[in-house]
């Protein structure tokens, strides 16, 4: 009996039953329909192999483990699978992973002559990334020359294999030297429900023993960026809006600390951050219509920000949801009741009556409605740029959203940002300590971004531009048609001639 359900916390134990403890290596006869499935052997009993024999098992494979010590092996195996000595199964299979750790590879040598002209399928993984080389598999190439060694497996952690495909990931990255042994993994691989990917010959194996250890490596830059512009603004605010009352006044306000200033930090890094998504494109563009050309290559600095993007604007939507959940829950709290009360009391005293003043109240509405829409689009954009969602959308409607709803986005987010200074900025008391208020500084970025965009759409910049996407460059004498431009029919541009 195959068990359907186990913790990770559970994968010391057994994960298959059935077999009794006196149970000793047989070999079944194989239920097998198709006489041409080819023995697959395990070299090694441990977690892996255990899933990866019952996975066998039930894909119609005929399955021969090889163990140091059979007899105490057995009864961790289904009934179907054969547990025998390393030696017999090397020596009837046609196919054999080496579910062993790399560094007993080499207790494997004598099997050299019963490996010789098989296919080996190395599921190793390293303890940290290995940039130089070699790699397992091709030190094992190295132990086995007469066997054709392929990378695969490694990315699929024992519980995957055990509750099969349906969960977790489905790929399975293969390389090998061998495009024969390459291809027998790559259908067995099938069988079992995953799905194959060719990575090429066994160089790249260095590559895929590194894909289990990388920690978020593309998320690096975004959270650094993410976590530095927390601390700037948090500070910043502190001090403006914390620090300076205490100092100046006398006055303790320090209870903003965990809300008030948080709730203004947030929304200053997530347009910031935002502004930073759309950037390295208006980069891309100036440099190409400088260099008049779309084959020079981008710095490397410019080319792993623009493949980072889609991080940004995540690291921006998570900033944005935080800012919408805590502006939810200011009136929540015992000072902003208290607040309300002191300040009807107050004017109550005073003698005024009538708390309502236009322009603030039509600030307020404008303020939360363009928030509102900003954070809509902003979720549009965070969903479409789930691999799930993207891959029911065509390119252009991919770019649509992520390019002109995003520049929606950026637009309505700023002028978010606008309405909630409105006219503070030519307020002296509001430049304390010389510091001029957060919101202006936040605004700094976005501006040159959505200014240079509107540049951009000018329309002789935006033809040059068009033209140097399509190929033309300014450097050669290259004759060129813009075809898709109907009212300009054949337009014909000879540069620089
Ligand atoms: P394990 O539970 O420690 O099992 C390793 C097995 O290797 C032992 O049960 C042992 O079986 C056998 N072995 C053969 N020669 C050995 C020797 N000289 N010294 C010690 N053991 C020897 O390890 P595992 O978790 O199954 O991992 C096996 C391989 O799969 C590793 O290379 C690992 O990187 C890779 N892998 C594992 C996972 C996972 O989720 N566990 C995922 C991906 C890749 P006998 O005593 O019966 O010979």
């Amino acid at each position: 009996m195959i068990c359907q359900c186990i913790m990770p916390d559970e994968m010391s134990r057994p994960l298959i039953q059935g077999r009794g403890e006196g149970g000793s290596s047989r070999h079944l006869e194989a239920t097998m329909s198709d006489p041409a499935t080819p023995v697959v052997g395990i070299l090694g009993t441990g977690d892996f192999s255990r899933s990866l024999a019952s996975r066998l098992v039930a894909s119609g494979y005929q399955v021969v483990v090889g163990s140091r010590t059979p007899k105490r092996s057995v009864a961790l195996f289904p009934e179907e699978a054969e547990v025998a000595s390393q030696m017999e199964a090397a020596s009837q299979a046609d196919l054999v992973f080496v579910a062993v750790f790399p560094e007993h590879h080499s207790t494997l040598v004598d099997l050299r002559p019963a490996l010789a002209g098989k296919t080996l399928v190395d599921v190793s993984n390293s303890l940290h990334i290995n940039q130089k080389g070699p790699s397992n598999a091709e030190q094992l190439a190295n132990l086995f020359p007469e066997s054709s060694v392929v990378k695969g497996f490694n990315t699929l952690s024992a519980w995957t294999l055990q509750v099969g495909p349906r969960d977790g990931s489905r790929q399975v990255f293969l390389c090998s030297d061998s495009p024969t042994a390459k291809s027998s993994v790559a259908q067995l691989c099938r069988r079992m429900g995953f799905i194959p990917v060719d990575m090429g010959l066994l160089s790249a194996s260095l590559e895929i023993e590194n894909i289990p250890l990388y920690l978020f490596p593309s998320w690096r830059i975004p959270i650094l960026c993410t976590v530095s512009l927390f601390i700037f603004f948090y500070l910043y605010n502190a001090t403006r809006d914390v620090l300076q009352p205490y100092t100046t006044v006398g006055k303790s306000v320090f209870y903003k600390l965990p809300i008030e200033t948080v709730n203004v930090t947030l929304p200053s890094v997530a347009l910031v951050m935002l502004a930073l998504v759309y950037l390295p494109g208006l980069c891309a563009a100036s440099l190409q219509l400088w260099s008049g050309t779309k084959y020079n290559r981008f710095p490397n600095w410019l080319d792993r920000w623009l493949t980072r993007r889609k991080q940004f604007g995540l690291c921006c939507f998570l900033c944005a949801v935080l800012h919408a959940i805590y502006s939810l829950c200011l009136p929540m709290r015992k000072s902003a009741r208290l607040k309300l009360l002191s300040t009807a009391f107050k004017q109550m005293k005073e003698g005024k009556e009538e708390l309502w003043v236009d322009e603030e109240v039509w600030r307020m509405e404008l303020y939360v409605s363009v928030g509102i829409m900003a954070f809509g689009l902003l979720s549009l954009l965070a969903v479409t740029s789930l691999p799930s969602v993207a891959n029911t959308i065509n390119w252009r409607e991919f770019t649509f959203i992520q390019s002109t709803l995003g520049y929606c986005a950026l637009f309505m987010a700023t002028l978010h940002t606008v309405l909630f200074g409105w006219n503070r900025a030519f307020d002296p008391g509001q430049y304390r300590y010389y510091l001029p208020p957060t919101f202006l500084l936040v605004l700094i970025l976005p501006l040159v971004v959505l200014l240079g965009r509107i540049a951009l759409f000018l329309p002789c910049v935006a033809l040059r531009l068009k033209q140097i996407r399509r190929g033309w460059e300014r450097s050669r004498h290259i004759r060129f048609i813009l075809p898709d431009n109907d009212n300009r029919n054949g337009l014909e541009d000879v540069s620089n001639v």
